[in-house]
């Protein structure tokens, strides 16, 4: 080992020491534990799948969860196969298509409404450790349901029970409200390029 290499092990070492002392206090200042509401918005791909992510997470570890996904009608995608196979989730597809499929503000409001209910159980139900509301953020901004309303019934859940809502275009008052919020930001996407939506990638 020549001097300059080992100069350069050493420095390498001093600077990972501060940096884990400062990120060992970090971790040591996070002490609470509670129910999170979190919300992944914005243009980019990965909003649903990290949801997933999570509720493959949370079935891991024995937790008990509900997934409503409320504009998607279709009842073939991989997430659903795959969870659905695990009695400790719940699976719900309350959509009838995207808005502009349907193009009958009633019957999205009608559908939006079905759908909120089935929400409202699981966020009433203190046994759900975890309930997904993928695509909420479309009923909010298209006023099927009424904001206010969900966002009180949301506060109003069981403690320790954590939320995530996916879709594009949080609120304001919706992210005032989350503890987390986490932004996809569209850099590029295959579709631009003319690939279709592939099983495993986007179903
Ligand atoms: P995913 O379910 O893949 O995590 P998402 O939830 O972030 O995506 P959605 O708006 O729900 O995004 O879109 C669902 C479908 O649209 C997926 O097939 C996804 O790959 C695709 N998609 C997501 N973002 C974009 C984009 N910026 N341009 C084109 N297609 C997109
Ligand atoms: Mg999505």
């Amino acid at each position: 080992m020549t001097e300059e290499t080992a100069d350069l092990d050493a420095r390498h070492r001093a600077r990972m020491q501060r940096k884990k002392a400062l990120i060992d206090a970090g971790i040591a200042r996070a002490t609470d534990e509670r129910g999170l509401l979190l919300v992944l918005t914005g243009n980019g791909k990965g909003k649903s799948s990290s949801a997933f992510g999570m509720v493959a997470r949370a079935l891991g570890h024995g937790l008990r969860v509900g997934v409503c996904q409320f504009i998607k009608s279709r009842t073939d995608t991989g997430e659903e196969a795959y969870f659905s196979l695990d009695e400790d989730c719940e699976w719900h597809v309350l959509g009838e298509g995207f808005t502009w499929d349907t193009q009958d503000r009633r019957r999205d409001t009608e559908t939006a409404e079905r759908g909120w209910a089935v929400a409202r159980r699981l966020l009433q139900d203190p046994s759900c450790d975890l309930v997904v509301l993928d695509e909420l953020t479309y009923l909010l901004s298209y006023g099927y349901l009424d904001a206010e309303t969900v966002l009180s019934e949301l506060r109003a859940r069981p403690n320790g029970q954590h939320v995530v809502v996916t879709g594009r275009g949080a609120s304001d008052a919706l992210i005032e409200m989350a503890d987390t919020v986490t932004e996809m930001r569209d850099i590029k996407h295959a579709y631009r390029a003319g690939v279709k939506a592939q099983k495993g990638i986007d179903l």
